[in-house]
């Protein structure tokens, strides 16, 4: 590796006013290891989520018992919503009551864009890109079966992602819901969500926004831009870790309008009562379906109120320090490498990953796994390089790029 890269990420180290939120995670203590390029799928750790999960454990559910759903100051039954309201401070730009945690991304993305629809009763389409997430587009088009709706397929370039402007020429009033994730999950091209939703409103359409790979590490106003239904993970870079629940955002003004379909006795008025008939619960708590799911939530507040901590437009200059160093080392490889940048080279269009390509990618990315690389692949070419801000260095990147060199360049 480039000895300049070596000592551009030590000073880049030594100015990051972030630095100390390394220390906050659990460290990888496993021989070869050198570095974690994954934070944009599967966040690590925080080291504060063992002892809270421990207090749950031995404290609440051990010792309160049962009474912890309704006891005290912090009652899990208001956990939905009120985990739900620290995440919107921290992370959406959302007031507080218009977000649950709860279910996981695809069944809250089922519930929420199967209400849009019902929302707009006599408009039949919805409409999608064909490289929007696996998840969201099977969903749609079992909704679409299911309602006898046609979806508007925009092809997108895999490269770069959605624009406005091919959303401005489909929508129409035949348009009920433009479905969209705001960060491509491959290419993490970022979409002009303001720009869409104006769109699709002027077409008198609802937007749904899915949040998973922006959530945490992309400034979001959902509120000032009038984002009407939005969803997200809470394991990639919030830190909740596998299988944490979602979230599921519905502006305030749509609320008893918009009627979620799976209406479980969670979401109904005075649940207690066991009442017949369904009647839904005032406000945001409607979203919810089931029992929520506590042990979930922790790590998912302990990642809510770091990120919190540190600011998402803090978070986001890292982000964007890092990738633009990712791409540099990258570039700086011989024209011989046949490494290409699929990610978008505008930073005002880049995510919080930075994909490379070539043929061979899915072999390389087995090789660097195995030398204590993580990154991970995702088909047909791409390398997805993951770079959390509050849990990875300069050093880091430069000292994993320089493994992959070796393997794609020969040294
Ligand atoms: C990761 C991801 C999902 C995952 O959905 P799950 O139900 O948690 O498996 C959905 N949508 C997008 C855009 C994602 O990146």
């Amino acid at each position: 590796m480039n000895d300049e890269f070596v000592q551009r990420a030590a000073q880049l180290d030594a100015e990051d006013d972030l630095a100390a939120y390394v220390g906050e995670f659990m460290p990888v203590e496993q021989p070869g290891f050198v570095a974690y390029l994954d934070g944009n799928s599967l966040g690590r750790p925080v080291r504060a989520v063992g002892p809270a999960l421990q207090r749950l454990v031995t404290g609440q559910w051990g010792t309160d018992l049962i009474r912890s759903w309704t006891d005290g100051d912090d009652p899990w039954m208001q956990w939905p919503e009120r985990v739900g309201d620290e995440l919107a401070a921290a992370c959406l730009g959302a007031a507080a009551g218009q977000t649950v945690v709860a279910d996981s991304t695809t069944v809250m993305l089922y519930k929420l864009a199967r209400a849009a629809v019902a929302a707009r009763p006599g408009r039949d389409e919805v409409v999608i890109d064909t490289d929007n997430f696996p998840t969201d587009r099977y969903v749609l088009e079992g909704i679409a079966a299911e309602r006898g709706l046609r979806l508007r397929w925009i092809e997108t370039d895999p490269a770069e992602g959605l624009y406005a402007e091919q959303v401005a020429q489909v929508v129409g009033e035949r348009t009920a819901l433009v479905v969209l994730s705001q960060i491509a999950y491959r290419s993490g091209w970022i979409a002009d969500l303001p720009a869409i939703t104006a769109v699709a409103h002027d077409a008198g359409a609802l937007v749904l926004a899915d949040l998973c790979h922006s959530v945490g590490v992309l400034p979001i106003e959902l509120d000032a831009w009038g984002v009407d239904l939005a969803v997200g993970c809470t394991y990639k870079f919030i830190g909740g870790g596998p299988g944490a629940p979602a979230f599921g955002y519905l502006r305030r003004e749509l609320q008893g309008d918009v009627r979620q379909p799976i209406q479980g006795w969670m979401g109904r008025a005075d649940p207690f009562t066991m009442g017949p008939g369904y009647v839904p619960a005032a406000g945001i708590r409607s979203l919810v379906s089931g029992t929520p799911p506590i042990l979930g939530m922790v790590p998912v507040r302990a990642g809510v109120e770091l990120i919190g901590r540190a600011g998402v437009a803090a978070i986001r200059e890292k982000s964007l320090a890092l990738t633009t160093l990712a791409i540099e080392i990258v570039d700086s490889w011989p024209d011989s490498a046949d490494v290409r940048v699929s990610s978008p080279r505008d930073p005002q269009r880049r995510g919080g990953h930075v994909t490379i390509s070539r043929g061979d990618f899915r072999d390389v990315n087995a090789q660097l796994w195995g030398q204590g690389v993580i990154p991970d692949f995702r088909a047909p070419d791409g390398i997805r390089l993951g770079l959390a801000p509050l849990s990875s260095t300069f050093g880091d990147l430069v000292r994993a790029l320089a493994v992959m060199q070796e393997i794609v360049v020969g040294g």
